[in-house]
């Protein structure tokens, strides 16, 4: 526990205005901290890879590929998304594939949980849109997705609102700020922990209201999961790529990937306007774990890499909890 620091107004400042220092001022000013979140970019955000996210809440879908600790700091957080944002929509998601990836799909129905396969009838009452378009889908129900570029300026605003400060263009280090020091920074943190790397997620905007979709639609691919998901103003997020390297852009390759992944959830994306193309950096470590750093008054947040909406609600909890109770979570919590 930091001794100096129980008393709610030891100033907490925080570095970073992503996803993960968001949810860190939030739950920090609502405990009545005096917080400010410093953060180099513009309100835009555009710097953050934050900006580039898909925002699913999907830890049954992640359950597939990742260890258990993200379904575990995933779960906590839909609980916090619903208690701090309630109108955050939670539909569901759906998983569909083409015959090819037939095998791919029933393996992915053994490895996840909390879901329901759905017959074609049922995945038209469900997506009209989808009517006649996939065999069958697998249903869980209890998912969630959020509009990264709408989500982050709402945080933002409720952290205002609890009291706290937010700077925006505001070029930090650790070093220059008292009191409790929560950085989350990203990958812009590499200065000091050089074990982070930065793993590459294309994605691109289209536009069509000739689809209608309520939920993010997941499709079976053999190298990434590739999934449409519904933005306002009918706009569709098509992400994302996966690959190990630090360039910005996207390739012809991926953008062919992306592209055809729409055309084969629904043959109409191929009348879509392109609105935009794009990439973010996902800070990871080697293990892709992430991982809350203690060293005194400072504390590090970071390597999030795929699963920062997911997981920042629950690492923020963990963060107040050990500042506050001196509670350790030994899974996700190292002294340094
Ligand atoms: C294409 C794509 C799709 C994704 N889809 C999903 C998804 O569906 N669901 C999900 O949960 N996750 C998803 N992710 C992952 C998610 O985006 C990341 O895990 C998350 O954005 C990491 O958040 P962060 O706050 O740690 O970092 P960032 O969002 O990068 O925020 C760090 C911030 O720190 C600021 N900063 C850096 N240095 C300083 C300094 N010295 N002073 C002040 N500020 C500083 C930066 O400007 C930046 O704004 C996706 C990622 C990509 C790229």
């Amino acid at each position: 526990m930091l001794q100096n620091t129980k008393r709610p107004d030891s100033p907490v400042s925080i570095i970073g205005a992503g996803i993960a220092g968001a949810w860190q001022a939030l739950l920090f000013a609502q405990a009545g901290h005096a917080v400010t979140l410093h953060e180099r970019g513009d309100e835009a955000m555009t710097d953050a890879t934050s900006h580039w996210a898909g925002g699913m809440l999907a830890p049954y879908c992640e359950a597939e590929v990742a260890e258990p600790i993200i379904s575990r700091l995933g779960l906590r957080s839909l609980d916090i998304w619903r208690r701090e944002l309630p109108d955050t929509p939670f539909n569901g998601s759906l998983v569909v594939a083409h015959a090819r990836e037939r095998n791919d799909f029933e393996r992915f129905a053994r490895m996840t949980e909390d879901h329901r396969r759905l017959d074609a009838a049922g995945l038209a009452e469900l997506e009209p849109s989808l009517e006649g378009r996939f065999r069958d889908a697998l249903f869980f129900p209890a998912e969630g997705h959020v509009e990264p570029r709408r989500v982050l300026p709402q945080l933002h605003e409720r952290i205002r609102a609890a009291g706290g400060t937010i700077k925006f263009e505001s070029d930090v280090t650790a070093n220059d700020l008292d009191g409790i020091v929560i950085d989350c920074r990203g990958l812009g943190a590499r200065d000091e922990q050089s074990e982070l790397r930065g793993v590459k997620g294309e994605m691109i905007l289209i536009e069509t209201s000739e689809v209608q979709l309520a939920r993010p639609v997941r499709l079976m691919h053999p190298r990434w999961p590739l999934y449409v998901i519904p933005r306002e103003d009918n706009l569709f997020m098509l992400g994302a790529t996966s690959i190990e390297a630090e360039d910005t852009g996207v390739s012809v390759r991926s953008a062919l990937e992306l592209l055809g992944a729409a055309y084969a959830v629904h043959p109409a994306f191929g009348e879509a306007r392109i609105v935009e193309f794009g990439s973010g950096l996902r800070p990871a470590y080697p293990d892709n774990l992430p991982r809350i750093g203690i060293r005194g008054r400072r504390i590090t947040v970071n390597g999030l890499y795929r699963h920062g909406f997911l997981i920042a609600p629950a690492l923020a909890e963990l963060t107040l909890a050990y500042v506050e109770r001196g509670q350790i979570d030994n899974e996700v919590m190292q002294c340094l």
